[in-house]
């Protein structure tokens, strides 16, 4: 539970300099404001219908159920939504919350580019200024996603502190926040920052599971019985989670990216490998080394490579009211091979890694239960860099 200040537990919270104590004090009272005003939801689920494409299906993967012989397997489609996930749903709440509190510029942070180009989507979509904030290093990975915020109408600044990956763009834009408060609004990517961000992310994420438990009660009559979302700062996993909290018989699962493996430094799991620290304006668990710097995080999937876990992810492992698993690079992209082949469906390669556990876990349990897997986003964007992993290369 959100308690007062912020915090959820012992972590969470607002450690930031006194610069930006202003700006997520607006940003909170808005919030508070807009989010029990009913023109604000209707306009924003006016979005989510007609822009984004909601509700997304919920799809009964009978062929996959069938090959692994045990429970039902659903799959939450957030990759039908326009610009290919669920990143969609955060971005149009938050353009259209900064919209509202008069803010004419939108600054976020990148990795992979996947958030920045959702980002730049919803700005050019309001009529927003959009500058994003990418490392170096990633603005070589992915030139295409470059190219497509600049289509779109933003300005990339490439990030050169650090380790120039994500970061260090995080860090980046939150500089560029202190420097500029008045018109500017600072669009964070996932349930993490200081708060209020992974409270604002979470709920306008949780539409997922608010759809999830309409469309599972009009299909089975009933709740199921794990739902399963892969974890990199938490939000698609949040998402996912967030209106199944209170109904203790549902398991929540959430897969975060063991890399080469927890037992090697190229890693991304956190809650498997990490220890509660303070960095990015929160308290949660990171990857850190024996001197508590952030380490280095590696995994295949550039969306799930990030060095922490969003506050309320931590509290929910900490009250064991939510599991988390580390899935193995081989083991993600076998998912994502076998998706492909037995549904149809190419995933991201950031949601194969729920698809995985999936794999392990379903044929064990009894043909009347039920798993549904967040599907976070689809996955064209990974073909190059699994035909690669495969030892092939698509573009000779
Ligand atoms: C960004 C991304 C993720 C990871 O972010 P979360 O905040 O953990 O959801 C997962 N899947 C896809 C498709 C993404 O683009």
């Amino acid at each position: 539970m959100l308690n007062h200040n912020g915090k959820f537990g012992d972590h969470g919270g607002q450690y930031i300099p006194e610069t930006l104590m202003n700006a997520v004090i607006e940003l909170e009272e808005a919030y508070n404001h807009y989010k029990n005003d009913s023109a604000f939801n209707k306009e924003l689920q006016d979005l989510f219908n007609d822009y984004a494409g909601r509700p997304s299906r919920l799809y009964y993967a009978a062929h996959m159920t069938q090959d692994l012989g045990g429970a039902k397997i659903y799959l939450k489609r957030e990759d039908l939504n326009h610009t290919g996930s669920h990143k969609i749903n955060n971005v149009l709440g938050q353009c259209l919350l900064a919209k509202k509190m008069g803010k004419t510029r939108i600054i976020a942070e990148t990795g992979a580019g996947q958030h920045g180009v959702a980002t730049a989507t919803a700005a050019a979509l309001m009529g927003m200024e959009c500058e994003v904030f990418m490392g170096e290093e990633d603005t070589k990975r992915q030139a295409l996603n470059v190219y497509r915020m600049r289509l779109l109408g933003a300005k990339v600044h490439p990030v050169t502190s650090g380790t120039s990956t994500l970061k260090d763009a995080v860090s980046e834009a939150m500089r560029e926040w202190t420097k500029r408060i008045d018109d500017t609004h600072y669009l964070l990517g996932s349930v993490m920052g200081p708060h209020p961000f992974p409270m604002i992310v979470r709920d306008f994420q949780s539409v997922i599971s608010r759809e999830i438990k309409q469309q599972m009660t009009e299909k089975e009559g009933r709740l199921p019985d794990v739902v399963m979302a892969c974890v990199g700062g938490g939000s698609n996993a949040m998402g996912a989670f967030y209106h199944f909290i209170e109904d203790k018989q549902v398991r929540l699962i959430g897969c975060e990216a063991a890399g080469r493996g927890i037992d090697t430094a190229e890693t991304a799991a956190t809650i498997a490998t990490g220890k509660q620290g303070i960095f990015h304006g929160m308290k949660s668990y990171f990857c850190q080394d024996e001197y508590g710097q952030i380490a280095p995080v590696y995994s295949i999937s550039a969306g799930l490579d990030y060095p922490g876990i969003g506050p309320e992810h931590a509290y929910l492992y900490d009250t064991k009211r939510a599991e988390y698993v580390a899935v193995t690079d081989d083991e993600a992209v076998h998912a994502f091979e076998y998706l492909s082949r037995i549904e149809g469906i190419i995933p991201a390669i950031e949601s194969a890694h729920a698809v995985a556990h999936a794999m392990k876990i379903a044929p064990s349990m009894g043909k009347d239960r039920i798993i549904v897997i967040n599907i976070s986003g689809r996955g064209d964007k990974d073909c190059a860099a699994i035909a690669r992993y495969r030892g092939e290369n698509i573009y000779e």
